[in-house]
């Protein structure tokens, strides 16, 4: 499990920020270990928001929610830039689904951890064919601490980092419903992939 290094802001010295990102396939748990960090710094009064993709309204508007549905709070935002000014006031900036905001992310996070913000990103770290997915791998880049969370290959067993679409929709932003994807290891994904072009 991911321990932070420090995780408050002490009066007596400067606050001080960082960037974490959490990735990995669909079903590996991101939105919930982005939530359980999240939990912990609300609990400790630290003043916690969270931002979704506006396009992203699978469940509900207003709430990130895992497929647990362990819910919180959250709000849509269309451009990552907005987050600048929403989240300017707060100790913690949490991300969810942060694959799908543009390439101003990477820049967005690094300009909230530098004015002494705490930022943890959740996404997709690769798409329906295996490649690097939107801004993730920019923002991969330039974090202090990256963890890669995997799921169960639905096929064999075996531990899961790629997402395999059933549906037929060659549309890439095709949110994650349960019946569309499954979780599958890097051999059942190849023997998925095999035919299709
Ligand atoms: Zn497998």
């Amino acid at each position: 499990m991911f321990i932070e290094p420090r995780v408050g802001n002490s009066s007596h010295i400067a606050r001080r920020g960082w960037i974490e990102v959490i990735c990995g396939s669909m079903f590996s748990g991101k939105t919930e270990e982005l939530i359980r960090r999240l939990n912990r710094a609300k609990i400790a009064k630290q003043k916690v928001e969270i931002f979704k993709p506006a396009i992203d309204t699978r469940y509900h508007v207003e709430d990130v929610v895992s497929h647990n549905a362990n819910a919180i709070r959250s709000t849509p935002v269309s451009f990552a830039h907005d987050m600048l000014l929403l989240g300017s006031s707060c100790d913690v900036v949490g991300i969810d689904e942060a694959q799908f905001f543009d390439d101003a992310l990477m820049d967005v996070c690094v300009q909230l951890a530098n004015s002494g913000i705490r930022v943890i990103a959740a996404g997709l770290d690769m798409d329906y064919l295996g490649k690097p997915f939107g801004p993730m791998p920019a923002l991969m880049g330039v974090a202090e601490y990256v963890t890669k969370v995997h799921a169960v290959c639905m096929q064999c067993g075996d531990i899961a980092s790629y997402s395999f679409r059933n549906a037929a929709s060659a549309q890439k932003i095709l949110l994650g419903e349960t019946d569309s994807y499954e979780a599958r290891c890097r051999h059942c994904f190849l023997e998925g992939m095999k035919g299709r072009s």
